[in-house]
């Protein structure tokens, strides 16, 4: 391909063209979830949009080590460092040990990324399982002066960085305005200055999550696991560094300050980040109740729409904007989404039935060059979209005999189309997906009542009781009521 990839550096804020430090290699880090509740749709969006990084790099043919990490220590209730651990306050509040938290909710998040067809990352470190190596970053934050120790905690020293570096590149914040905008909270009184962040927090007596250290028994702050993870995985240099852009400020630029105040170069060469996920036009959150989970969405059991939408659905929906600007999800959006899904697949399928001719009425170099001229520029999946949909028109235009097509670009878009659609953008391409599945199975089972009220109006109790123990062995169970038969799948 002779086009050029170009991709948004949000340290830089502009588009920059794309060369990995070393050639044909990409290291990519992203930060990835803290386990202590059921991962959000807008989690999701965001390691959709990297999803998205990974696979086209590689379509390029590029190999990644593509690195993303398990938060399971240290990610403190709020980012001043004053409260407690997410993950051992769920703990505390439910009364079970910490890695139960950390085991079912990383299970929830592995299964509803798979749902959505992501592929898993090359490496997928967790906190607690590189303590050793974060002690070991913490020493040489501290040989480096960048660091001092206050009653069994360690803390950042940003002022004397910034003395020396600058602290605020990425987020665009000058230590001037931070010193003005941050508060004192309790338990803060160890620092020297409120912009300073715990690299080591010494554990209260109380705290379930400790490990021994050269200062106290206690645990890691948050932002220095991916420091110590990234570093040990990547090298102190490497290509991409993701995440939401909430994650910019200020756990990125303490990522960075970390990094450099050990390896004195800057840690990497692009930053990327993914916009948020807003819905019914207004911001996610639990305490408002304008807040809907994947599996919900999945199942349909929810009081927002009044359908099930499939992992597929909800996919082709987030790509069809680009990863940079914020998305708003609705149920008509969804529907919308739904029916251009069903007949992309649809175009694919009747590939197979489609009459060539001498004649060809498609331009399939200048579509090609078309479609890769939008993924090369910063991952534009939404006109990647678009140009498939140029496809898709015509191919219907060919089945309805208005347009003509020969064998050569049919053989083209047989090998191209499941490329960028499968490959690239993620989507199954087959038509037994989940909502599908679930219609069938609601048909079926129907069909099967109406077979059994039959059998029964005909006092043929024999054939009814078969129907209603065979469809019980298969965990689907009959419910007889005045409205007539419904059914519940166990
Ligand atoms: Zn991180």
């Amino acid at each position: 391909m002779s086009q050029e990839l170009f991709v948004y550096n949000s340290l830089t804020k502009r588009k920059e063209k794309f060369e990995p430090l070393s050639p044909n290699h990409v290291g990519m880090y992203v930060c990835g979830p803290t386990v202590y509740s059921n991962v959000h749709l807008g989690n999701c969006r965001t390691f959709i949009s990297f999803d998205i990084i990974y696979r086209y790099l590689q379509y390029l043919g590029y190999k990644v080590r593509y690195v993303r990490n398990i938060t399971d220590a240290g990610h403190l209730e709020n980012d001043e460092d004053a409260g407690e651990d997410r993950i051992a306050k769920k703990a505390r509040l439910e009364s079970i040990e910490p890695m139960e938290v950390v085991q079912r909710y990383t299970v929830d998040f592995h299964r509803t990324l798979q749902q959505l067809n992501t592929l898993p990352p090359s490496i997928e470190p967790t906190a607690t399982g590189h303590i050793v190596e974060q002690i070991e970053l913490i020493k040489a934050i501290l040989k480096e002066g960048y660091a001092y120790e206050v009653n069994g905690s360690v803390y950042f020293d940003v002022l004397k960085f910034n003395k020396d570096h600058r602290y605020g590149k990425l987020s665009g914040r000058n230590i001037e305005d931070l010193i003005h905008n941050t508060r004192t909270l309790d338990g803060q009184q160890d620092k020297k200055n409120p912009q300073d962040f715990a690299l080591w927090k010494k554990a209260e007596p109380q705290h379930i999550m400790r490990w021994p250290s050269p200062w106290s028994d206690g645990f890691p702050g948050w932002h220095l696991e991916c420091t110590a993870m990234s570093t040990k995985y990547l090298g102190p240099q490497f290509d991409i560094h993701g995440g939401g852009m909430d994650l910019k400020f200020p756990h990125h630029e303490c990522e960075i300050a970390q990094a450099e105040s050990v390896h004195k170069e800057a840690p990497v060469k692009y930053w990327l980040h993914a916009n948020m996920l807003t819905l019914n036009g207004k911001k996610m959150a639990k305490s408002t109740g304008n807040n809907i989970l994947p599996h919900e969405i999945f199942s349909g059991e929810n009081t927002l729409f009044s359908k099930s939408f499939s992992p597929d659905v909800v996919r082709f929906f987030i790509l069809q904007a680009h990863y940079r600007s914020i998305l708003d999800i609705s149920e008509t959006a969804l529907l919308a989404a739904e029916k251009g899904y069903s007949r992309m697949v649809e175009a694919v399928a009747s590939l197979d039935h489609l009459i060539t001719s001498d004649r060809c009425d498609f331009e399939y170099d200048i579509w090609l060059e078309k479609c890769h001229q939008a993924m090369n520029d910063d991952f534009n999946t939404p006109i990647l979209i678009a140009q498939l949909f140029d496809a898709v028109k015509f191919i219907f235009t060919v089945k309805n005999g208005a347009a003509k097509i020969n064998q050569e670009t049919l053989d083209k878009l047989k090998n191209q189309l499941p490329l960028f659609i499968h490959n690239v953008l993620g989507l199954h391409l087959n038509t037994d997906s989940t909502s599908q599945q679930t219609d069938t199975l609601e048909k079926s089972v129907a069909l099967l009542i109406t077979l059994r009220d039959k059998a029964r109006a005909n006092k043929d109790f024999e054939t009814s009781d078969l129907i209603r123990d065979a469809l019980n062995a298969m965990n689907i169970q009959l419910f007889d009521g005045k409205e007539g038969t419904t059914f519940k799948v166990n």
